[in-house]
């Protein structure tokens, strides 16, 4: 998990320099074209004058073609008292109310350069101008680049974590699979001596209890084989089901430890793959006694509710700190010393993917135990 955050974190360090690097160059070049488009208008504001003022004909055809070259920056020509007499490069022309346009555009001006003052010989005028779009586009620009950035960071983040899943779920069907096809061949071998162990002696007690741990080995061959592909969902009645699994739990667990079923309806029938969902209730059950030392209780409450069934597990084990809950579902996430870190990542896998339910810490509490919850739709 720290690994995957690196890996993000470091991506993100790398987006936040290009767009830095990116901001920075183009505030220079934005810089740079602003002097220029100042330097533009100024000697646009100078054609203005000659214009009005000249009476040698190549010097007014010179100023009309300065004036009219500009066909990017925006301006308004105002009187002394800053009434707008001309303006140019404005689009006007979708516009309801042209005159309102411009008036916000002179407003918009001001704001932007100070006017350059432009005396015709008829009195002060004043050029205000904006900038151009290309200008305006210039400054956009690390933004949209940080758009674009984000939104390719966001893919490749979502499409690792898919590619990441995809492993994770090749690596547990395949494991399963194998390791129920490696336990097939020894288990009917087995199967084959106690056979001969019971004709020998029909009564042997060694061939009894053989033959339980034999129907235990079996089980849990059958339970990979289950995981490692989608299983069939039959209806069951919960409660038996439950009802098994504590019996076989009470035995094995230590004399102090009282576990308790607490039902309201004798018959809950839900749809579940039973050898599988009885792991998931043995790995909840054998992690509640490893949460405490050798005494106290494990409640497995069921609710019986229109669209769910919900089983809880709670303890009064050592509890779960804080910042480990979210972690305890994370595959190799363990705080046991011979533990693998796997039992309640398989568990969840079991009720989410072919149970189509959830598996959560419903809640927990350092020193005073944890409740787990898993909710089964009907
Ligand atoms: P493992 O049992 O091998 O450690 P799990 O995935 O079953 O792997 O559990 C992961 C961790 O979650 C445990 O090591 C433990 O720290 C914590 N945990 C799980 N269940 C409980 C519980 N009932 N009470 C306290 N801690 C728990």
């Amino acid at each position: 998990m720290r690994q995957y955050l690196n890996w993000k974190t470091y991506l993100a360090l790398i987006a936040v320099f290009i767009v830095g690097a990116s901001l920075y160059y183009t505030n220079q070049l934005a810089g740079k074209l602003a002097d220029e488009e100042k330097k533009k208008v100024e000697e646009l504001a100078a054609a203005l004058k000659t214009l009005v003022t000249s009476k040698n004909d190549q010097e007014t055809a010179f100023a009309s073609t300065i004036i009219t070259q500009n066909t990017t920056i925006p301006l308004i020509v105002t009187d002394e008292k800053i009434r707008i007499i001309d303006s140019k490069n404005i689009d006007t022309v979708h516009a309801i109310s042209p005159g309102r346009v411009v008036v916000e555009k002179l407003e918009e001006f001001k704001r932007l350069h100070p006017p350059i003052p432009a005396d015709y010989g008829t009195g002060k005028n004043y050029v205000y101008y904006g900038e151009s779009y290309l200008l305006t586009q210039l400054r956009y620009f690390p933004y949209v680049q940080l758009g674009i950035i984000m939104l390719f960071l966001a893919v490749v983040v979502i499409a690792l974590s898919a590619a990441n899943r995809s492993l994770q779920n090749q690596v547990w069907v395949g494991l399963s699979k194998e390791t129920a096809h490696q336990l097939g061949t020894p288990l009917s071998s087995i199967e084959g001596w106690l056979e001969l162990l019971r004709e020998e002696d029909p009564n042997s007690e060694a061939a009894i209890e053989m033959q339980k741990d034999l129907d235990r080995l079996k089980l849990v061959a059958d339970r990979f084989s289950k995981v490692g592909s989608a299983p069939q969902l039959e209806e069951e009645n919960l409660v038996l089901r439950l009802e098994g699994i504590v019996e076989y739990m009470q035995k094995r667990a230590p004399k102090k430890v009282i576990i308790s079923l607490h039902n309201t309806e004798a018959e809950i029938p839900v749809n579940i793959s039973g050898p599988i969902f009885d792991w998931v209730m043995e790995n909840l059950i054998r992690n509640a006694l490893d949460a405490m030392a050798g005494e106290g209780k494990i409640d497995i409450t069921v609710t019986n509710t229109p669209q769910q069934v919900w089983v809880d597990v709670q303890d009064n084990g050592k509890g779960i700190p804080g910042h480990q809950v979210k972690r305890v579902f994370t595959p190799g996430f363990t705080t046991k010393k011979r533990g693998w870190g796997l039992g309640l990542s398989l568990s969840r896998r079991i009720i989410e993917k072919y149970h189509h339910g959830s598996l959560f810490v419903k809640q927990s509490e350092v020193g005073r135990g944890t409740t787990f919850r898993i909710i089964l739709r009907r």
